[in-house]
């Protein structure tokens, strides 16, 4: 049995959930498994009842599951409420709270999608990297922070341990596919850099058959653009990875297609990159992929069954070469289909497949 905990959120978040709901009840039927899903409030809409964009409640619910499954949290009505009570926190919290240290990103290329890139289909067609940030250290949580009238302060710091976990969980991962790590980082600038570095190079020596190479973060935000094959796994720390894994995702095409996962040491959460996408919540145009995607992440990590996976990348690539195509990713001139329709497509397709 797989305990699955949703955590729908706000705007397009109860949408594009349902839909992976769908997926996975599909899943259950076709491979006779047995799925309990139970949902808990999270974010706006946990504030509006509790007072409190987490409770105790949900964050014990996803304490005790298999598998947290996450929509979106935020939008307009709750971004004047002070820091600590924002969305924002509430997420670093739950991402403490379970341990969550890295953070996954595919940055993939669906071939009936090379056009919709702002990069040129010959430079992207065939990317396919793994992006993994460090998660719960770094300067997100870094004391002392804060500010005054005068001055505002940070700070970055990361513990031995804190690297090495999160250096071999990527060398791990780099054995599964090219082996190939790219570490990167500001070694040249910053002494935090230069031992995260130093660390990573010392689990090398557990992985010998793994190729590493070192690079600044200046640089691969370059590289990325310029030539994104190059890459097949990166590690990098929690600020640098905030800003690369956007961009290493949206020269694949839409924030609506990106999957992610958050894995820790006993505990998984599995979400879309986007937000609550409040100008598009309600209207049934949210693109589901990406959430949909990320359930073939929770299969593949959280349940160890690649074979589902592969079917549910499968089910979304036959239907996205069939044309099918929400607004996010549709040209001019194609039928614009909704969150729905796209929905019940993906699922057909897992059925007969
Ligand atoms: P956003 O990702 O919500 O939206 C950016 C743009 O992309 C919008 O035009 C939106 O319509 C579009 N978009 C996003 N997801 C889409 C999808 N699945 N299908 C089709 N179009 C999609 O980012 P934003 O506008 O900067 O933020 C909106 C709210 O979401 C804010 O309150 C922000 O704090 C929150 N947010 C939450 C998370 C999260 O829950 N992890 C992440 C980012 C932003």
């Amino acid at each position: 049995m797989f305990k699955i905990v949703t955590i729908p959120g706000d705007g397009i978040g109860p949408e594009v959930v349902s839909s992976a709901v769908q997926v996975i009840n599909a899943l259950e039927k076709k491979y006779d498994l047995e799925v309990s899903i139970e949902e808990h409030l999270f974010g706006g809409a946990s504030y509006d009842v509790h007072s409190e964009m987490l409770t105790e409640e949900t964050l014990e619910a996803c304490k005790n599951c298999d598998a947290v499954l996450l929509g979106a949290v935020g939008g307009p009505k709750w971004e004047n409420l002070p820091h600590e009570k924002k969305p924002e926190a509430a997420l670093l919290k739950i991402r403490k709270e379970l341990g969550l240290f890295a953070n996954f990103r595919p940055a993939k290329v669906y071939d009936a999608l090379v056009n919709a890139s702002s990069l040129k289909p010959d430079i992207l067609s065939g990317t396919d990297f793994m992006v993994i940030r460090e998660l719960t250290g770094g300067i997100y949580f870094g004391q002392p922070r804060g500010y005054d009238e005068n001055k505002g302060w940070n700070t970055m710091v990361y513990e031995k341990y804190e690297v090495e976990r999160i250096a071999r969980l990527a060398f791990e991962t780099a054995m599964k596919r090219e082996k190939r790590l790219v570490c990167i980082d500001k070694a040249n600038v910053l002494e935090c850099s230069q031992f995260w570095r130093n660390i990573v190079h010392e689990v090398h020596k557990d992985f010998p058959d793994v190729e590493l190479t070192d690079m600044y973060v200046d640089n691969a935000a370059m590289q990325v653009v310029r030539d994104p094959k190059q890459f097949d796994v990166i590690v990098t720390k929690n600020l640098f990875g905030d800003i690369l894994s956007d961009i290493s995702g949206m020269i694949t095409g839409s924030l609506g297609m990106l999957p992610s996962a958050s894995i820790g040491k006993n505990h998984a959460l599995y979400e879309p990159i986007h937000g609550s996408a409040p100008d598009i919540a309600g209207q049934n145009k949210a693109n589901p992929i990406a959430t949909i995607a990320s359930v073939a992440m929770m299969f593949e990590h959280s349940f160890s069954m690649q074979h589902v996976a592969d079917d549910i990348y499968k089910a979304i690539e036959k239907t996205l070469e069939s044309g099918m195509r929400t607004a996010d990713i549709a040209n001019s001139d194609d039928n614009i289909a909704s969150t729905t329709e796209i929905t019940d497509a993906i699922t057909a397709k897992l059925e007969v497949s």
